[in-house]
């Protein structure tokens, strides 16, 4: 084998080959030969070096994008671990500032309420010395939309670049700037979904290009610090959904609980410092809820809600105002009518109880449904927190103690928890354990008071009077001593549900016995309030009615101005049935509740009973004769007849005679009787002109 080497300039090329020698060309032809090769060569040297610049350039281009990535993937994975907005925001700054090599970065927050933007006060500075004024001045700012760099990406939702921000007409702090030596912005909008939640502006020292690949990745890293918002709003909105009742707004029982249970800590950490907890539930919230509906419940809930706090807000506003120590408070809605306020760092005792005094006017101002005034007031109840109180249940069940307590006194009524109140609960619950089982143990009974015509004590009817006569005890209990924890517990349905077969029976054997020689008498019969609200009532009535086979005009209802007041259109369509059948109704009590004049007129009744309290206070008081007269007077002008309560002595009568009044009831005539007597009256009935005092 034969081996030949021809050198070209740039080039070294041996040539292999067992024939080649054999074809040697010319001198002449060899030298174009060698030339070709050299053009060809060269060539593809071109061709390799262009090629080699193609790559390096794709190199970088692939090495700019990896950067790029890297750092949307850095801003992504921040702002996922990051624990808030602003510690994803500050290292967005950062490192975009790091990554552009720009000079300063700075976040404005949309505010919560309205539509601008505010400084956070989230900054990276590369010489925070030489920029301090410009920092200085835009925390001090607030832009509007379309105003300044901001509040333009505000108003458009995209990204701005100003190159030369001397020449922008709408770069408000282009003064300051220029003194600190910026020259070019850029900014983007954070964004939560589609509403700008947030915009990041920079600013270099020099005056750059706009740069749109640039802005294409901030619109992306926008977008991811965008969701970090996104995920704060929806876990802020869980945690306060978990704390917060939905209805009114108000902290509900978990974060009562938390509060309070704090405050018992820092209680025992500092015994001198005063706690209470308030706990306050409405007075006839059920009334309005069955009455008027779940609706108006719901309405009455909220503003009753929005007065408590109004009330304890402005009551620290003014003690704030005259310098006074104010506690710190929390107000809360537990659920259902039932409110409680935690007070800490009181300046007395007292303090507790004059704010429960404000509260309790804030509550009882009237309310307006459907134009019509309602009154519902509050019982409050307080306990005095102290280191003794281990957990947050015994101090808020010692405060629902003294609630039950003001509740039980009357309406509208604080009181405060003593010991002696653990026993008298324990009293209540046996109470209500007893009647529980009074109705099935058959311990209810009847008496029967006369209702007579004034001017010659002629008897007109009685009033069924409920009695328990309560396990072993001697006399009977009389309805002062369980009536309300019947109705309070719903017990007075069933209770009630007999009293009206009872008295409606008793009626009847007196009208078809003794009774039917004589003028009808009529028989009363109280309604409670809850009772008359049960959707069965009328069917009671009619099966009562039935039952017993009495003339339905003898039977006479006693409601309470209460019921007329909740719900009118619903009770009367329901007194209208009942007049329909022929039965008679009485407002009961008249003139101790909050009853409304307005429209007592447009309420199907017969009878107004004047409450006793204005007969014992006629003989001293000439006012409550004026009233004792103008309720007669507009009885008259209704056309509604009226019976008189507690008439005691002869005098009284004669008052109301001279008044003007045709019925009554009263000692003075007659006290509530058993059966047996009224048999024996009845009886005695048959001769003319027996007084009825003498057969009781
Ligand atoms: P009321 O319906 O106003 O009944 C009249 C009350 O006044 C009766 O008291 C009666 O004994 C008392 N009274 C009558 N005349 C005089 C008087 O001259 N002087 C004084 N000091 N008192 C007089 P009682 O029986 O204790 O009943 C109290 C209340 O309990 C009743 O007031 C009524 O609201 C309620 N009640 C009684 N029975 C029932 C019932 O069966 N169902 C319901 N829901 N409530 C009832
Ligand atoms: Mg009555
Ligand atoms: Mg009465």
């Amino acid at each position: 084998m034969k081996e030949s080497e021809y050198r070209i300039p740039g080039a070294s090329v041996t040539v292999h080959g067992s024939h080649f020698a054999d074809q040697i060309p010319s001198p002449g032809g060899l030298k174009a030969q060698v030339d070709e090769l050299e053009r060809r060569l060269q060539l593809e040297h071109i061709a390799r070096v262009d090629a080699e610049a193609v790559a390096k350039r794709g190199l970088n281009d692939l090495y700019e994008s990896q950067r790029k990535l890297d750092l949307l993937q850095r801003v992504a994975t921040a702002a996922n671990q990051s624990g808030s907005v602003d510690e994803a925001l500050r290292f967005a700054i950062h490192d975009i500032c790091q990554f552009t090599g720009w000079d300063i970065g700075h976040a404005w927050r949309r505010a919560a309420e309205g539509e601008h933007l505010v400084p956070t006060g989230i900054w990276w500075a590369r010489d925070p010395e030489s920029v301090k004024r410009f920092m200085d001045l835009s925390a001090e700012m607030s832009l509007a939309i379309g105003e300044g760099l901001p509040g333009q990406v505000l108003a458009d939702g995209a990204a701005h670049w100003i190159v030369d921000l001397s020449c922008d007409p709408n770069f408000l702090r282009a003064p300051v700037a220029e003194r600190c030596g910026l020259r070019s912005a850029f900014a983007f909008p954070v964004k939560a979904g589609t509403e700008v939640a947030a915009v990041i502006e920079f600013f270099a020292s020099e005056h750059l290009h706009r740069d749109d690949a640039l802005l294409q990745l901030f619109d992306q890293i926008g977008t991811q610090l965008g969701r970090v918002i996104e995920r704060k709003r929806a876990e802020e909105k869980l945690v306060y959904e978990a704390l917060h009742d939905p209805l009114t707004g108000l902290p509900n029982r978990a974060l009562f609980t938390q509060s309070t249970r704090m405050a018992l800590r820092r209680c025992r950490r500092d015994p001198d410092s005063l706690f209470g907890i308030l706990f306050l539930d409405l007075d006839g919230f059920k009334l309005v809820n069955d009455g008027l509906g779940h609706a108006a419940g719901d309405q009455l809930l909220i503003e009753c809600g929005e007065r408590l706090r109004s009330t304890l807000v402005e009551a620290e506003r003014f003690a704030a105002t005259v310098g006074r120590q104010w506690p710190r408070w929390v107000l809360a809605r537990l659920g259902g009518d039932e409110f409680t306020i935690l007070l800490e760092s009181m300046e007395s005792l007292e303090q507790a109880n004059e704010i429960a005094g404000e509260l309790h006017k804030a509550l009882e101002a009237p309310y307006v449904f459907d134009a019509q005034e309602v009154f519902v007031g509050s019982s409050i109840g307080i306990a005095h927190g102290g280191p003794h109180y281990l957990d947050v249940t015994d101090i808020m069940r010692d405060a629902d103690l003294a609630m039950y307590e003001a509740k039980a006194e009357g309406r509208g009524r604080t009181a405060i928890f003593d010991q002696a109140m653990h026993h008298r609960a324990d009293v209540r619950l046996q109470l209500e354990n007893d009647l529980r089982r009074a109705v099935s143990r058959e311990q209810f009974l009847l008496e029967y008071q006369p209702i007579v015509r004034l001017s010659d004590t002629a008897l007109l009817g009685f009033e069924a009077l409920l009695r328990w006569r309560r396990d072993d005890q001697a006399a009977p209990l009389q309805p002062d001593d369980f009536i309300h924890v019947a109705e309070e517990t719903g017990m007075i349905v069933p209770i009630g549900n007999w009293v009206l077969q009872e008295a409606c029976a008793m009626m009847a054997k007196w009208q078809h016995g003794i009774g039917n020689r004589t003028p009808a008498i009529k028989m009363s019969v109280n309604i409670s309030p809850k009772q008359f609200l049960q959707p069965t009532f009328l069917a009671q009535v009619r099966s009562a009615l039935d039952r017993s086979g009495i003339e339905p005009g003898t039977l006479q209802l006693e409601i309470t101005e209460g019921v007329a007041v909740m719900d009118p259109r619903r009770t009367a369509a329901q007194l209208e049935m009942l007049r329909r059948w022929g039965v008679r109704i009485s407002i009961d009590d008249f003139g101790t509740g909050y009853s409304s004049l307005a429209y007592l007129h447009k309420l199907p009744f017969d009878t107004l009973k004047i409450d006793r309290a204005f007969v014992v206070q006629m003989d001293g008081d000439p006012a409550m004769q004026v009233i004792v007269k103008a309720v007669l007077d507009i009885a008259a002008f209704l056309e509604r007849e009226v019976i008189v309560e507690g008439v005691e002595t002869e005098e009284e009568r004669r008052q109301l005679i001279a008044l003007g009044c045709t019925a009554g009831q009263g000692f003075y005539f007659g006290r509530p009787m058993d059966v047996g007597t009224v048999e024996r009256l009845l009886e005695r009935r048959r001769r003319p002109r027996d007084p009825i005092a003498d057969a009781a």
